[in-house]
């Protein structure tokens, strides 16, 4: 199990200084061991030069002896010099011996004892060579001499064995010192590396370990700051569309019209899913199929511009209908064919209010990008929205209708009629162009409730409503301004032009026949007062009562006539 890392830190100086100090151990035992090296090395030169010495001694002593005993037994005369020069070099030797085994007390005492006795060995030598003192000694001496002699010799071939035989056992106790003392340093040196290095090692692979640890930790901040971007960048998006859901709600009860309304859902529905594509119905003309109003985006999937409602699976069950791709359920019929499945999402979101349904929403996208699930439900959020806002844009409409409208004829009322004269006539005015106002009224109404009852006498306003509406211009506007009596305000109409007009509606109104319960009204004939303006009047008001003041001269001159106020048509 791997050290926590605290703990292989709080390990590492100590483990470093141990190492530190175990190669440092080496160093200096391998320092020693060669300074100890060299030390044997001269203490066992010493040895071998001691016994060096020795060897030469002796050597230069039986030169001395051999030379000695040449001259006696030959009288050659060269045998004394070489006697004189070995026994110099004995001398010389020995004493070398002497300096050589300061350092050994016991050997120097036996060194002095060897000089001694070498000393005296070659005065006895020296002796021989006196050949006269030597015939004149007594023969019993002379052989106690050579006895003497004799005996000298083995002395100092003991002495000399025993010299060389202590070397030899120092020698050998050095060389045994030298080669425990290499073997211990040899074992220090090795230990401690193998220690050191073990260490090292060690402080190696806990290193490696830290490092490969911290590379770790490295990539998972990396992924954690990517992570906390990420979720930035997802916060900011959500917030923009939130602002932009509440920019939508906000701004959708200022809409006047549905077209107004259409624009906003399209650019509200690309901002909120850019890339997107899509298409929005309306049921206008008939509850039985939906009319495509509005499409927006380079279009993804293609579809009819008219869908029924058992073509759409949203419209059938009433709520929402997602496809992702090939696996997210069927598609509706709606939807061509031969449009790519995979990689391709559809919407379908029905547009209702109050259980009515009103339309679609339909917005499709490439899978990768756009209507994810957080974009359908935004979809969805804004279809219910524009569904409720459409609603009220209807209710809106149909109150300003009811407001405007005469519900038996259709036509305008007198409000309204009244409000939109002084602005036509104003615009007419700035244009400098004339304005004409009709007084229609129906002649001998009461006759049709008279003979046929209200509902004919009904029957017959809604017909003459038709008629007027049926007649005039876009631009006109046909009122009903009381009972049988109605009004058309004719912009940039003369009074020519008017009492024209006015002969063309007599004469529709009078080659007609109503019928009422599959019976017949008889003819309805009309009685039409005209005024213009500016000429007659610039004040509405006071047009109205020229123009009435016409009316009420047509009804006396006989009815189903025109007649303009300054002359009768
Ligand atoms: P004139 O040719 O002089 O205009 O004769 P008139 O009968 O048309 O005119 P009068 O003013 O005598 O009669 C108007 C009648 O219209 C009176 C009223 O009962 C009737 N009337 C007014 N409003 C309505 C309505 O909304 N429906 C029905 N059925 N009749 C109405
Ligand atoms: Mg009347
Ligand atoms: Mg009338």
């Amino acid at each position: 199990m791997p050290l926590p890392p605290s703990r292989t830190r709080r390990l590492r100086i100590p483990a470093v200084a141990i190492a530190l100090v175990l190669l440092l151990g080496a160093g200096v035992a391998a320092v020693m061991g060669v300074r100890s090296f060299q030390a044997a090395s001269a203490s066992l030169e010493h040895s071998y030069r001691v016994i060096n010495l020795l060897e030469a001694t002796d050597a230069a002593v039986r030169a001395a002896e051999a030379n000695a005993r040449g001259f006696r037994n030959t009288r050659q005369a060269e045998y004394r010099p070489q006697f004189f020069a070995a026994m110099g070099r004995a001398d010389r030797l020995t004493g070398e011996l002497v300096e050589l085994t300061a350092d050994n007390p016991q050997q120097q005492a036996r060194a002095r004892t060897l000089v001694e006795a070498i000393a005296a060995h070659m005065v006895a030598m020296q002796a021989l060579l006196d050949i006269e003192a030597l015939e004149a000694t007594d023969p019993a001496e002379r052989r106690r001499d050579a006895g003497i002699n004799l005996r000298r010799v083995g002395e100092l071939a003991a002495l000399s064995q025993e010299m060389l035989a202590v070397e030899q056992m120092l020698l050998q106790q050095r060389r045994d010192r030298s080669e425990r003392e290499a073997t211990t340093l040899v074992l220090f040196i090795v230990l401690a590396m193998t220690i050191a290095l073990l260490l090292l090692g060690m402080l190696l692979v806990g290193l490696s370990r830290e490092n490969r640890r911290s590379r770790q930790l490295e990539r998972e901040a990396r992924h954690a700051v990517s992570e906390l971007q990420q979720a930035l960048v997802l916060r900011d998006t959500l917030a923009e569309q939130r602002r932009t859901q509440s920019v939508y709600a906000g701004l959708l009860q200022s809409c006047q019209s549905s077209d107004e309304l259409m624009a906003l859902t399209v650019r509200t529905v690309q901002d909120l899913v850019p890339g997107s594509s899509g298409r929005l119905y309306l049921s206008k003309t008939s509850p039985n199929f939906l009319e495509s109003v509005d499409s927006f985006g380079t279009r993804v999937i293609s579809g009819s511009d008219v869908i029924m409602h058992d073509q759409c699976w949203a419209l059938r069950r009433g709520q929402p209908h997602y496809t992702r791709g090939r696996s997210g359920g069927l598609r509706c019929a709606h939807i061509d064919s031969d449009t790519p499945v995979d990689g391709v999402s559809s919407l379908c979101v029905p547009l209702a209010a109050q259980g009515t349904s009103l339309g679609l929403l339909h917005v499709s996208g490439n899978t990768s990008d756009t209507v994810e699930d957080n974009d359908a439900t935004m979809i969805i959020s804004i279809a219910e929205q524009m569904g409720m806002a459409i609603a009220n844009l209807q209710l809106r409409e149909s109150l300003r209708l009811q407001s405007i409208r005469d519900p038996l004829t259709g036509l305008f009322n007198r409000r309204y009629l009244e409000e939109n004269l002084v602005r036509e006539m104003l615009r007419c005015e700035r244009r400098r162009l004339p304005l004409s106002l009709m007084m229609l009224d129906i002649d001998h109404f009461k006759r049709f409730n008279d003979e046929h009852g209200h509902a004919a006498g009904d029957a017959v306003l809604a017909h003459v409503g038709r008629i007027l509406q049926s007649l005039v211009r876009a631009e006109d506007l046909a009122c009903r301004y009381g009972g049988e009596e109605f009004t058309i305000v004719l912009p940039e109409t003369d009074a020519q032009a008017a009492i024209v007009r006015g002969r063309e509606i007599g004469r529709a109104m009078s080659s007609l026949t109503i019928r009422h319960m599959d019976k017949p009204l008889g003819p309805v004939t009309i009685s039409i007062g005209i005024a213009t303006a500016p000429h007659d009047s610039a004040d509405a008001g006071l047009l109205l009562e020229i123009a009435d003041a016409a009316l009420y001269r047509a009804k006396a001159e006989g009815r189903n006539s025109v007649v303009r106020t300054s002359a009768q048509a």
